[in-house]
């Protein structure tokens, strides 16, 4: 059953879906699996993955079980999953994909992000920790040859769309400047609170569509304290919402669409999964795009505090 979701249009030509289900977080146990099934009915027909997430095998189950009853064929969803840190090794790139698509039960990829710039200690361990028990152990690959790596993906048949995530600026154009193949996302934080601007703009500027993580501020990262601010309960977010009569969420699902992002919200929740997704029947007008982008206070969510000191860390540098 094709989508009636609209789409963003690559570089390339090919098309992902506006809004997608994310996955990071989500807990296995049939939950992410029930998940990716009440998605689907309810008509997504995008789904953000991640090996790093280690719960593929279950996305997987959703997806194929929905493939089987006859609601979906796999041309109509968008699959998209990312190549972990301790696999920039050119050498490892085609082997991470091919355990994430057997994850998947997949034999291709819609789209297959590197997750970061920065590479991790090769091994069997997604989290190889140093001594201190917070710092990574790093690789000393450069992404640019990793990026070549994924190019022979696309050859192989094996992935549809190539892209990046987590890539700041002087990232992108180093990854511009060798490419045979542009990257058609960079995968980013992106909310009222860290709008990029510079990043997107320039972003737009190279043909490169922002596809926005943490829309809704992510309240349940694992690092959240007490005293972060939550983006769902700001005041401004809530005054917006009771003029459009939507929920917060949906407010800052909306801001992404009309920014012209792809936005990956994650929800477990049934209800949730269904509202998130009602965000095409409503247009936040200029002012109100303007007040939330107002609410910048370059906080991010996801600094990747365990690769600070990496040569390639994409924001401890950062202009
Ligand atoms: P998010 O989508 O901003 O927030 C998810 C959280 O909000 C969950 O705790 C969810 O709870 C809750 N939630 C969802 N809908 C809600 C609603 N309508 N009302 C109230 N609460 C709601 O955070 P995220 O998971 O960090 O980001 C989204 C996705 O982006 C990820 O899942 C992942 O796929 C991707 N991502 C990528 C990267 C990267 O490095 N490339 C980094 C982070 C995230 P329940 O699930 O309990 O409903």
């Amino acid at each position: 059953m094709a989508s009636k979701i609209p789409n963003a249009i690559f570089n390339n030509g090919n098309s992902i879906p506006m809004i997608g289900l994310g996955t990071w977080g989500s807990p296995g146990g049939g939950q992410v699996a029930q998940a990716v099934k009440d998605a689907i009915d309810i008509g997504y027909r995008h789904i953000d993955c991640a090996m790093a997430y280690q719960n593929e095998h279950e996305v997987g189950e959703g997806v194929t079980a929905k493939i089987k009853e006859g609601v979906i064929k796999r041309e109509d969803i968008f699959i998209t999953s990312k190549l972990w840190n301790t696999f920039h090794r050119p050498d490892l790139v085609e082997g991470a994909l091919r355990t994430t698509l057997n994850s998947l039960m997949l034999d291709y990829l819609d789209l297959y992000l590197i997750h970061w710039p920065v590479g991790y200690k090769e091994g069997v361990e997604l989290f190889p920790y140093g001594p201190d028990g917070k710092t990574y152990i790093f690789s000393d690959v450069d992404y640019v040859e990793t990026w070549k790596a994924m190019e022979k993906l696309v050859g192989l048949g094996l992935v549809k769309n190539i892209g990046l995530s987590n890539f700041n600026i002087k990232q992108v154009q180093r990854v511009l400047d060798i490419a045979r193949i542009k990257p058609v996302t960079n995968q980013i934080e992106n909310h009222p609170y860290l709008n990029q601007a510079k990043l997107t703009a320039f972003c737009a500027d190279k043909g490169i569509i922002v596809t926005a993580y943490s829309p809704l501020g992510s309240p349940t990262r694992p690092w959240v304290t007490k005293d972060d601010i939550v983006l769902m309960e700001d005041g401004t977010v809530h005054a917006v919402a009771k003029k459009y009569a939507k929920d917060p969420a949906q407010i800052l699902i909306r801001y992404q669409i009309q920014l012209g992002h792809v936005v990956i919200p994650k929800s477990v929740t049934r209800s949730r999964i269904v509202s998130n997704f009602d965000v095409f029947s409503f247009s936040l007008d200029a002012s109100d795009m303007k007040q939330l982008a107002g609410l910048e206070r370059n906080e991010r969510i996801s600094p990747e505090f365990g690769a600070y000191g990496h040569p390639h860390h994409p924001f401890e540098k950062e202009e």
